[in-house]
């Protein structure tokens, strides 16, 4: 027997605070026009706490200027460590990346022996610890515990890890390659942390940078492009202007249309004050919402077919449930219906979500079907989340996917 089946919002316990959100003008502009694109209310940060402020309400806003899609009010630095004190990484998964992102460096000449290579970002340091011996490697995160495990783990491989922040942090020689891949859209200020790196740099330093960009925005996951780990959610031109007010020039762009990331190579420059906005980006943003409905809209007709009085378990207990929360009708249909939460993630069993309990998966072999529905909360693990399912003996036709296909990004 399952004792802790729960409803929707049973517990009351979460706050917002002011103090997590500041009010910004364009981070790449500095306009304080703007248009709304989304506003998600009281998005709530992972687990339920009557402690820590979990809930906060998002607004995506477009500059009336330049056309940059920023979040607004961004994080505080209180806010950004209240609100994604579960999150795990902050700069994404880089690791399966990384033997694409060296043969990308050296085809380009950038892993030249006795050269000084500095990854911005580094995390714990695992793409450095797969660089070349003879390339000098250093590595700078905001992030100090992961700095330190950088240091424990890779200490036999020379890498020098410094801490800071991004705007202010200096290494202690110029770098001849700095590398930054997927952090530029999670900072409060890029366009200061851009001069930053310019600053420290010589005149042969080149910058690799890889973001997500609207272009290649489009999929069919309901959490999709206009992420709320992002503090802005660059166009390339958005991407250009940023870099040209910071002092580099682009030699080389490319598109990595297997996940959506956008990197281009920089040498510094003059700093040069003109923008040039795109007023097509206008157009790209309502097209990629347009994608992102629909994208809704297919998930919320997947679940039209659950019968009002089953009890519902949620396989899923991360983000991709507060956007199902946030955007279908999945718990608008009955609020009073019992609900349980089953994830594989040990640091979310024992927790709960919105008053729903989180267990392991191990409790599916306890649940009557004859009157419950599984719903899978996962767009990339969707799969594995329903083979899983069905060994755990859930019948096949108890399980709602979400999703007809699965693009990888
Ligand atoms: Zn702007």
């Amino acid at each position: 027997m399952i004792e802790n089946w729960s409803p929707i919002d049973s517990f009351r316990g979460n706050s917002s605070n002011p103090a997590t959100g500041i009010s910004r003008a364009c981070p790449v502009c500095q306009s304080l026009e703007s248009r709304i694109l989304l506003t998600l209310k009281d998005f709530q940060f992972y687990s339920d706490s009557a402690v820590l402020p979990k809930r906060m309400t998002l607004t995506q806003a477009q500059c009336r200027s330049c056309f940059t899609i920023y979040l607004n009010p961004g994080y505080s630095s209180y806010g950004f460590r209240a609100l994604f004190a579960e999150a795990g990484c902050s700069y994404g998964a880089t690791s399966v990346r990384s033997q694409e992102q060296r043969a990308w460096l050296d085809n380009r000449n950038l892993l030249k022996p006795g050269s000084r290579l500095l990854d911005v970002g580094c995390y714990d340091g695992k793409f450095l610890s797969e660089l070349p011996d003879a390339v000098e490697k250093v590595g700078f995160d905001i992030d100090a515990p992961a700095i330190e495990r950088g240091r424990s783990l890779y200490a036999d491989k020379k890498i020098q890890f410094v801490h800071g922040d991004f705007e202010s942090f200096s290494p202690e020689e110029a770098p001849d390659v700095i590398t930054m891949y997927h952090v530029l859209e999670h900072l409060p200020d890029p366009v200061a942390a851009l001069k930053n790196l310019r600053q420290f740099s010589h005149a042969e330093t080149r910058l690799v940078i890889e973001i997500p960009i609207l272009e290649n925005g489009k999929t069919n996951d309901i959490n999709g492009f206009l992420s709320v780990q992002h503090m802005t959610h660059f166009s390339r031109r958005s991407f250009h202007n940023a870099l040209k007010m910071s002092g580099w020039t682009i030699l080389d762009e490319n598109n990595r249309l297997e996940y959506g990331g956008y990197r281009v190579l920089a040498k510094p420059c003059e700093m040069q004050s003109g923008i040039l906005p795109d007023i097509e980006d206008l157009s790209r943003a309502l097209d990629y919402l347009s994608s992102w409905h629909s994208a809704v809209r297919t998930a919320n007709e997947k679940l039209t077919g659950i019968v009002a009085e089953d009890r519902l378990v949620i396989w899923g207990g991360g983000a991709h449930l507060e956007f199902l929360y946030q955007t279908t009708a999945l718990f608008d249909m009955a609020p009073s219906r019992d609900c349980l939460i089953v994830d594989s993630d040990s640091l979310k069993q024992g927790k709960s979500w919105r008053g729903i309990s989180c267990c392991a998966p191990e409790v599916l072999s306890q649940v009557d079907w004859s009157s419950t529905t599984l719903v899978v909360s996962s767009y990339g693990g969707q799969e594995s989340i329903f083979k899983g399912a069905l060994q755990a003996g859930v019948p096949e036709e108890k399980i709602v996917k979400l999703y007809d296909k699965v693009c990888v990004y």
